[in-house]
């Protein structure tokens, strides 16, 4: 028990483990990891469930209310609010209870349970040509119980409204243990109720009661507009709206009932959209023109992007496709109309340009058919708070007001105050854009969150802005909901008679307000728990990597994360390969940034110590691929690989490391050690050999699962120098240096060779370094930074006279070439020579797309390819030149989306890591290339790709593009796995067996002599 909690914090533990079928967890990095949601407040909880099913979270709440514990629902945890972190037993919906219960076609209404993410609910509904019409901008990773918590939206509103306008009924839970479903209810059926008596009796009465006495007051309270949000929805519960229990129930985030299943109302998915761009020359004409255009039209969706927006945009050279379909202007509405044919949505654009007299060669006027394209500018509007949080310029921008509405013919007016009120506040250069449709505006402002002037006046401006939205007539939250940002406002918006009844409505279900208290009613105040905060004092922290676009401070990096919950998404892009397989917040890209920051110590009460020896972090930070797909997944750049390396050098500095640090972390100078005593067959003998090989995996941190990468009999270098061709002039135009990377180099020379005939096809000249050279990648992703340091230096003096005379360097491997642009300049921050090292860095495509001559044609094969590209270069390099020098040599490439391969370098050896390795490879990649026709190419230009492939059940060993063009230089590749063609090193289990026995045998025989060497011994002493 601690100060001011009346419960035993032990005993609650304890009894949640016997009767909760769940994982019950208060450990410190669980915590750490839950402490705050996408909001700018933070509490650490006490502890964390993840029920296996509803009647276990049913079960967990239960315990909860013996214990008098505070209890918070979570789904996806990206509520702006605050409404998702609280000093509560935190209930995670979403690893377990995630099914879709029923679907009822024909009525069109299904039953979920509350973990189930919008966008798989969706594509389960897909088949039915149904789907959930509310649809937030998180849509890949909100849950439908935090959707109903928030009474979410999104831009689809227009059409289809708010979460509550498409609840039929809910299965919910008080904290006292009543448990009913809720809907409208009719006289009979509330006289039934009434008779049945009990808790659910009380509840209604009383609800009704609150509601008889308040009818005017509710009638004239509640602002007549399409995105009033804020506070409990007592107008559901007016006769003329049937007295809905279940709709007054959505939105109150969790602080009156636990959600347990809810059945929704489905919409027909629109056969054919159609996307009617208009420009502006500022914000506020574009707030103008919507009523007119609401007139004449009926659009689905009503969305505005500012040039703000846009700028911001252009700086982080995000969405420039988007950005470039959009026509003259300075801000734009997007106005998008659906119908049963494609013409019919189309008709419905023209109809309006001409209702405005304007037509579709108006330069302010874009009127895509190409929905693709469509499906891109749309994107580009829901990246706004992604984009607007992290500016370049490296300012911060914060939630606070950032989803007020009114009624959209008010909205030009009001979109005036309120930016004299930023001036007032001096907050310059907010974004304003959002839901122009609905009158919903949303923006960041640079709120300074860290010292006691700037919180109070972000406090000031809080109330400011509340007064100001309410003299319009509108709502504090016309999406995001209160929580404790708008809490204490609500007064402002509701006078306080209203706000005293959602008070007793409060009281009616929760009684001892221990469901999510200091929320919406009786909330702490907007500007206490802040996650920063006057009295947040982190430890500064000497580094290895530079943070260069962080100020140099590591601690900064890490407060990148602001909570949006991208990397909690299950398909598309790479981000978050663990926590795709595990389903677990702490193996997010979130989690781990979370327990940095927590890690960093600026609060008292963090529950992870230790700073950099952290096991909490450690554990948290061992199943990241350090994929770097959060570096260019995540909308604000987290790059956790970076960060893992920079902990994993502090962690065990000065201490002893797991083994698979000197094993795959010295990778390179293994692979030299065994070429220098001429022993590459030996090694693939040992490391094959049966138990040698086992044993030798165990000794060096493997999983006994992988078989080890093989060795080739010659490496590229040696049979490179032993050609003994003249090096080029490097001051020659056509010369170029093919980069000799470690994998390439010992275990796939062939792949090298072939990027060599393609080069010089294309009249280049290539140049190789002698002697081993480094990219340091392996010491990097061990962490063990001030080798990787020396390594790089080592390198560049290798390079110099490339270096300097400005050679362009051809990396074949995407790790190592990404590590040349990326990880070495922050490594070694300052030094010209990695400056240039990573300005002449270039992947084989960029360098043939780029600056071939334009005479040369990539040699012709004309195949399909299923093409997986290397999480690094996805992060990094890009992809762009590959597509278009497989393009130009015919290939039918098939560039999947399938996320990462799940070996990721030394990640996928190490032991404790092949399940993980192998269920992320499983989700995607393998089965497409399963799925891949005999005669089309398998395509991985990564080395741990490639290793993947050849080491699962898919019959297909991938190659380098460099192979498959080389392979073409010589006529058409075989018409079955053209990767047969491919000489690559093999296992010789003879050899190994034959050593495994000679090694046996050579032990039998010294265990032998030693026994009879003891037995003389002791004869001769007796
Ligand atoms: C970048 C970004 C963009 C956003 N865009 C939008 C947008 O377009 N529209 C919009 O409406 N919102 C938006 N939001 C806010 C938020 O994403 C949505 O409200 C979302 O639907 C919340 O879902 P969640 O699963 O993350 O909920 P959570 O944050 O996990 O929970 C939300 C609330 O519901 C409660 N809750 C969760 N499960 C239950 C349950 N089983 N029983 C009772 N209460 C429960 C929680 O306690 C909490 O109070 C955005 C947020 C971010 C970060
Ligand atoms: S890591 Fe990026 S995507 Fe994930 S929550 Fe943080 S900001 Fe969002
Ligand atoms: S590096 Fe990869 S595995 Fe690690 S957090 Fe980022 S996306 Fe996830």
């Amino acid at each position: 028990m601690t100060a001011g909690q009346e419960f035993d914090l032990a005993a609650l533990q304890r009894a949640l483990r016997a009767e909760v079928d769940g994982e019950v967890r208060f450990d410190a990095g669980s915590r750490g990891a839950y402490a705050t949601d996408g909001s700018n407040y933070r509490h650490v909880p006490l502890g964390v469930v993840v029920p296996r099913t509803v009647e276990a979270g049913a079960a967990a709440v239960g315990v909860c209310s013996r214990f008098a514990a505070p209890v918070l629902s979570r789904g996806g945890g990206t509520s702006l609010g605050g409404q998702c972190t609280n000093e509560a037993v935190v209930i995670d919906w979403t690893k377990y209870c995630h099914r879709l219960v029923s679907v009822d076609p024909q009525g069109r209404t299904c039953v979920v349970e509350p973990g189930i993410v919008l966008d798989e609910l969706n594509r389960q509904l897909a088949q039915h040509g149904l789907k959930f019409g509310p649809k937030p901008s998180t849509h890949s990773h909100c849950a439908l119980g935090g959707m109903i918590g928030n009474n979410s939206c999104g831009a689809s509103a227009q059409a289809y409204g708010k979460t509550a306008d498409n609840i039929r009924r809910l299965e919910v839970l008080t904290y006292e243990g009543a448990r009913f479903w809720a809907g409208p209810t009719g006289e009979d059926e509330y006289a039934r109720i009434v008779t049945d008596g009990g808790p659910r009796a009380m509840i209604y009465q009383g609800l009704r009661d609150i509601t008889g006495r308040h009818l005017a007051e509710i009638r004239r309270g509640y602002p007549k507009i399409p995105r009033r949000v804020s506070g409990y929805n007592l107008d559901s519960l007016l006769p003329e709206n049937g007295f809905d229990v279940a709709r007054a129930l959505v939105g109150s985030e969790g602080t009156l009932v636990t959600v347990l299943r809810a059945e929704l109302e489905l919409v027909e998915v629109p056969a054919a959209e159609a996307l009617l761009v208009l420009g502006f020359d500022d914000i506020y004409q574009a707030a103008d023109a919507v009523p007119d255009l609401l007139e004449h039209s009926r659009p689905t969706q009503l969305e505005a992007i500012d040039g703000r927006m846009a700028q911001l945009m252009r700086e982080e050279h995000a969405y420039l496709d988007s950005l470039e379909s959009l026509p003259e202007g300075d801000s734009w509405l997007l106005v998008q109309f659906t119908g049963d044919t494609k013409q019919e949505a189309d008709a419905q654009a023209y109809e309006l340009l001409r209702a405005l007299g304007r037509d579709e060669d108006d330069p302010k006027v874009a009127l895509s058919d190409d929905p693709a394209r469509e499906q891109e500018m749309l994107k580009a509007r829901e990246a706004g708070l992604g984009v607007t949080a992290r500016p370049p310029d490296g300012s911060e921008t914060w939630e606070g007001w950032e989803d007020s509405a009114v009624a959209p013919e008010k909205l030009g007016a009001y979109l005036r105050d309120l930016e004299r009120l930023f001036d007032r506040y001096g907050y310059q250069q907010a974004s304003l854009y959002g839901h122009f449709g609905q009158g919903c505006v949303h923006t960041r402002i640079p709120f300074e969150l860290r010292e006691g002037k700037g919180i109070e006046a972000f406090r000031a401006f809080l109330f400011d802005a509340a007064d100001l939205v309410a003299s319009y007539g509108g709502s504090l939250s016309g999406e995001h909901g209160d929580g404790q940002a708008r809490g204490e406002l609500l007064p402002r918006m509701f006078g306080q008679t209203l706000v005293d009844a959602m008070g007793e409505v409060k009281a009616l279900f929760d009684p001892g307000n221990r469901m999510n208290p200091g929320k919406v009613i009786h909330p702490h105040r907007v500007d206490a728990d802040l996650r920063l905060g006057a009295a947040w004092r982190p430890e500064p922290k000497q580094t290895h990597f530079a943070y260069p676009d962080d100020g140099n401070d590591f601690g900064q990096a890490v407060l990148r994360c602001v909570g949006i919950g991208n990397c909690r998404t299950h398909q598309g892009g790479v981000m978050c390969p663990s926590y795709r397989a595990t389903g677990e917040e702490e193996h997010s890209t979130r989690g781990r940034a979370r327990l940095l920051f927590e890690m960093l110590g600026g609060h008292d009460d963090s529950p992870v110590t230790g700073g950099w020896r952290s096991t909490e972090v450690r554990d948290a930070l061992d199943l990241c691929l350090a994929c770097k797909g959060c570096k260019s997944d995540c909308p604000v750049g987290v790059d956790m690989a970076t960060y893992k390396a920079e902990f994993l050098a502090h962690h065990y500095q000065g201490r002893l490391r797991p083994p698979a640090h000197y094993a795959m972390g010295w990778l390179p100078l293994w692979a030299h050690l065994t070429r220098t005593l001429a022993a590459p067959g030996l090694a693939n003998a040992v490391l094959h050999a049966p138990a040698l090989g086992r044993m030798g995996k165990m000794l060096a941190g493997i999983d006994p699962r992988r078989a080890a990468p093989l060795f080739a009999a010659d490496s590229f270098q040696e049979s490179w120098h032993r050609a003994a061709k003249p090096q080029p002039d490097p001051g020659d135009p056509r010369t170029v240096v093919l980069w000799p990377d470690t994998f390439t180099n010992q275990f796939h020379p062939h792949v090298a060779d072939a990027a060599v005939r393609v080069l010089e096809d294309a009249g280049f000249h290539v140049a190789v370094p002698a002697g081993p050279v480094c990219c340091g990648l392996t010491w990097i992703s061990t962490g063990q930074l001030t080798t990787a340091r020396r390594v790089l230096e080592r390198t560049t003096r290798v390079l110099q006279p490339w270096l300097e005379a400005g050679t362009p360097i051809i990396g074949l491997e995407p790790s190592c070439t990404a590590v040349f642009r990326t990880d070495a300049p922050d490594l070694l921050a300052g030094d010209q020579d990695i400056t240039r090292l990573a300005s002449q860095t270039r992947t084989f495509a960029e360098h043939l797309v780029n600056h071939a001559p334009d005479s040369w044609q990539p040699p012709r094969t004309s195949r399909a390819a299923t093409v997986q590209t290397h999480c690094h270069q996805h992060a990094v390099l890009g992809t762009g030149p590959d597509r278009e020098l497989m393009r130009r040599a015919g290939l039918e490439a098939n560039v999947l989306d399938e996320g990462c391969c799940g070996l990721a370098g030394n990640f996928g050896f190490e032991r404790g890591h092949y399940d993980l390795s192998r269920a992320i490879a499983e989700q995607g990649v393998l089965p497409a290339v399963r799925d891949t026709a005999p005669g089309a190419f398998v395509l991985a230009d990564g080395f741990s790709c490639r290793t993947q492939i050849g080491q699962a059940t898919t019959g297909r060993q991938a190659l380098h593009l460099a192979e498959a063009l080389a392979l073409a230089l010589d006529g058409p590749p075989p018409a079955d796995h053209p990767e047969k063609a491919i000489p690559r090193p093999q296992p010789r289990p003879a050899a190994a067996r034959l050593l495994t026995a000679g090694v046996a045998g050579t032990l039998t025989g010294l265990a032998t002599a030693a026994v009879l060497a003891t037995h003389r011994h002791r004869a001769r002493r007796r």
